[in-house]
């Protein structure tokens, strides 16, 4: 059977773990950004892990090794960002073709420390083995304060739902390299996670937050999924850059589509009561409110041109 025929990546990662025991310390297992484990009265221990792939994740024709190391490091950083946790520790497991060079690892471990330094990360071990092809898997270590930590499923009907700074960059800079156009590419090969002080400013103020790897789409249907709520998205409103903008009318496309579907974005989607958006606003303005959480039998759904249309959800591998 093929993965397709279950729904994809999220359905078979259920299929694979569902019912499976977890000792009492653990908070969060499968099904956020991060695992929350019980670690000491006032803070919780994170763990995440992200895997890039050559030809998928990144392709060597357009990303130089110092990028790719950026990217590995800034993607899983976000991940801990997005439950308003800080990064600590680090640990990398790569696998290398014949073809690597020294030099090439040079470059993309200076990517990775470079980020690493920014966000406060040390690199503490790994693995390393040889393959067909490129693939570096990280795994982060972080904390939160107990009280700061947010999770997907803390969303409340009547919540704003809102996006930190703009979407459908990632996904432009993509479709401009796959078509041979000249324009801006920086948001593909160099995206930034938020850092943990902007996450923990939202964190006072917001009740559910994730970051957007796959997409707005889906990180609003992950947020319904684990909240039991519904949700409308305001086309018109989404949040997208002048860069992002033009390069999709070189592409004859439509950037809101990017925001929705594209994904790695790495910006942060986090819902808030109407009455502390004013609050947050006095020390993070950097948002635009996108939608509102509503009861789950409103379903999820985009509201564009005057007519309301089910959400499709994200990027899903195998779907
Ligand atoms: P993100 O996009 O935030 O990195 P993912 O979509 O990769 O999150 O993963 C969603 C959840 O599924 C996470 O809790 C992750 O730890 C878990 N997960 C992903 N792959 C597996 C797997 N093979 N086995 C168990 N859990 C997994
Ligand atoms: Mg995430």
């Amino acid at each position: 059977m093929k993965i397709s025929e279950i729904g994809g990546e999220f359905a078979l990662i259920r299929r694979l773990t569902q019912g499976k025991p977890a000792d009492k310390r653990v908070i969060q297992g499968i099904g956020d950004d991060c695992a929350v484990i019980e670690q000491n009265k006032g803070s919780y221990l994170l763990v995440t892990t992200d895997m890039m792939v050559e030809d998928d994740h990144f392709s060597l024709k357009w990303y130089s090794p110092y990028q790719i190391g950026m990217k590995l490091m800034e993607v899983n950083v976000s991940d801990i960002v997005s439950m308003a946790g800080i990064p600590h520790y680090a640990f990398l497991a790569m696998c290398m073709p014949s073809f690597a060079t020294v030099e090439f690892m040079d470059e993309f471990y200076k990517g990775m420390y470079a980020s690493a330094d920014k966000h406060g990360v040390f690199i503490i071990g790994g693995d390393t083995t040889h393959g067909h092809k490129y693939v570096f898997n990280l795994t982060i270590l972080g904390e939160v304060e107990k009280k700061l930590m947010r999770l997907r499923s803390s969303a409340q009907n009547g919540d704003q739902i809102c996006v930190t700074g703009t979407l459908g960059g990632s996904t432009a800079g993509l479709k401009l390299l796959e078509k041979g156009l000249s324009g801006y590419i920086q948001d593909h090969v160099e995206p930034k996670s938020r850092t943990a002080a902007e996450a923990q400013l939202i964190a006072c103020y917001a009740h559910a937050m994730i970051d957007v790897s796959d997409g707005l789409a889906s990180e609003i249907t992950h947020i319904c999924n684990e909240s039991k709520t519904g949700a409308g998205i305001n086309y018109d409103t989404i949040p997208l850059s002048e860069h992002t903008i033009k390069s999709a009318e070189l592409l004859h496309e439509d950037p809101h589509e990017f925001a929705l579907y594209g994904g790695e974005d790495f910006e942060l989607v986090f819902t808030i009561s109407k009455k502390n958006i004013s609050e947050l606003k006095k020390h993070f303005a950097d948002f635009s409110v996108v939608g509102e959480i509503l009861r789950k039998e409103m379903g999820v759904y985009l509201f564009k041109n005057g007519k309301k249309q089910s959400l499709k959800s994200g990027y899903n591998h195998f779907s």
